[in-house]
């Protein structure tokens, strides 16, 4: 799936000649951000703040981000005003898309006098006194995992091999005698899958220690029935501890003793939070892996790196990884949400300013899908975490819906 995704100049996102790099026709990001300043009120107003994006693609929610709060808050490069906006950090694995982001967002940076960096990690986004936000917004949905299968005598790895017939690829039936010519090579037909599903025939490293990443995942293990699957992925529980590392508080001096990041911990930390909006919920999935082309649903295995490849993302497995070091609200649906966060009000003013009817009922529309109990406004869902000075209720997760 990574490779497919992010390998170097051939992969979904890394290839400039896909399709994800044009206008994507009916493109939504614009929530009510304004309100994440709650946040920064209840951390004590610090006078710094920085930002961090997974995965901004071409930038977009970023920019609205940006034009959000550089309306209410932020100090300019002459120093006038508010809070200072310090850093905007994005972790982004495709050299195209940072391209994108880079034209997107440079100016803004200049005018308010901001570094704007990339990173391949999120390790790499150093420890600072400033307070940092972070956004990651159909980032976890497009990273790898293992799948398991439950057989009758345990657990074994789902793996992807060669849907070649052994027989005629010369790759897999070399003969043996130097002086019997190879076969000739199999060229598979236009419409013969080059890969397949298979199981590993024993248990192996993953399928033995994977399920003990997470207590849900260990009880899921045993009560499923024989023939199930779990897909677990390692690098999301990875990347959720991370960002919890980079705005957690200080360890307490027993816990850094097992802490393998000590140095780390101990580095100041302005605190933060954060959001985590993708499709998936507060459990683990058996079988959510799809692929997409030009909209349509298509084979995991078509075409890959000119094919979208996604998974539904375990919200209690980044539960479960963000730990003890930081708050968690959530995961709620993206309909809970964005009608807590007032979308109605913000629908009404929009259409009340459109130019005219047509515009009026498409903004209309888009607020619905948004919401929308069938679609994206169960399928989404909103997760918060955060470190902040004390402990207050967390607008909106922690307020009762009007
Ligand atoms: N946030 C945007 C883009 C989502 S697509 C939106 O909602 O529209 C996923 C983004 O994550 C792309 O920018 C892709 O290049 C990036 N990405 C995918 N895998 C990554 C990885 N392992 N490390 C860093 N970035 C990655």
């Amino acid at each position: 799936m990574q490779t497919c995704l992010t390998f170097p100049g051939l992969g979904y996102y890394t290839n400039p000649e896909n399709s994800v790099f044009g206008a994507r026709g009916d493109f939504i990001t614009s929530p009510e951000i304004s309100q994440v300043f709650g946040e920064w009120m209840a951390a004590g107003k610090p006078q710094a703040i920085r930002l961090v994006e997974l995965g901004p693609g071409r930038g977009t929610l970023m920019d609205d981000i940006l034009r959000v709060i550089s309306r209410i808050a932020l100090k300019t490069a002459d120093g006038q005003g508010g809070v200072q906006l310090k850093e905007i950090n994005l972790m982004e694995a495709s050299p195209a898309m940072r391209d994108i982001q880079e034209s997107k967002l440079r100016d803004f940076a200049s005018k308010v006098g901001c570094e704007l960096n990339w990173h391949d990690t999120i390790s790499s986004i150093k420890r600072s006194d400033a307070f940092t936000m972070v956004v990651a917004h159909e980032f976890f949905d497009a990273l790898p995992f293992y799948q398991l299968q439950k057989t009758e005598d345990g657990w074994r790895e789902v793996m992807v091999a060669s849907a070649l017939d052994p027989i005629k690829d010369p790759r897999l039936n070399r003969p043996t005698e130097t002086d019997v010519p190879p076969p000739p090579p199999v060229t598979p037909g236009p419409n013969d899958p080059l890969f397949q599903r298979v199981l590993s025939p024993s248990s192996n490293a993953m399928s033995r220690s994977v399920l003990n990443l997470s207590p849900h995942l260990a009880e899921a293990a045993a009560i499923l029935p024989a023939g199930s699957f779990l897909e677990i992925s390692v690098e999301s529980y990875l990347h959720a501890a991370a960002l919890s590392q980079l705005i957690g508080r200080p360890k307490l001096p027993e816990a850094s003793a097992v802490d393998a990041n000590v140095d780390k911990a101990e580095a100041p930390s302005g605190g933060g939070c954060g959001l985590i909006i993708d499709y998936g919920g507060d459990q683990a999935y058996e079988d959510s892996f799809r692929a997409f082309k030009d909209h349509k649903i298509v084979d995991v295995f078509h075409k890959p790196g000119k094919t979208d490849l996604t998974a539904n993302v375990d919200f209690a497995l980044i539960k479960q990884a963000m730990g003890a070091q930081v708050d968690q609200h959530g995961p709620v649906t993206q309909s809970e949400f964005l009608q807590k966060m007032g979308m109605s009000l913000r629908v009404n003013a929009l259409a009340r300013q459109a130019e005219n009817e047509e515009r009026r009922n498409a903004i209309v529309d888009a607020a619905e899908r948004l919401v929308d109990p069938a679609g994206m406004g169960k399928e989404y869902k909103v997760y918060g975490f955060s470190n902040l000075k004390e402990s207050p209720p967390v607008y909106p997760f922690d307020v009762a819906a009007s």
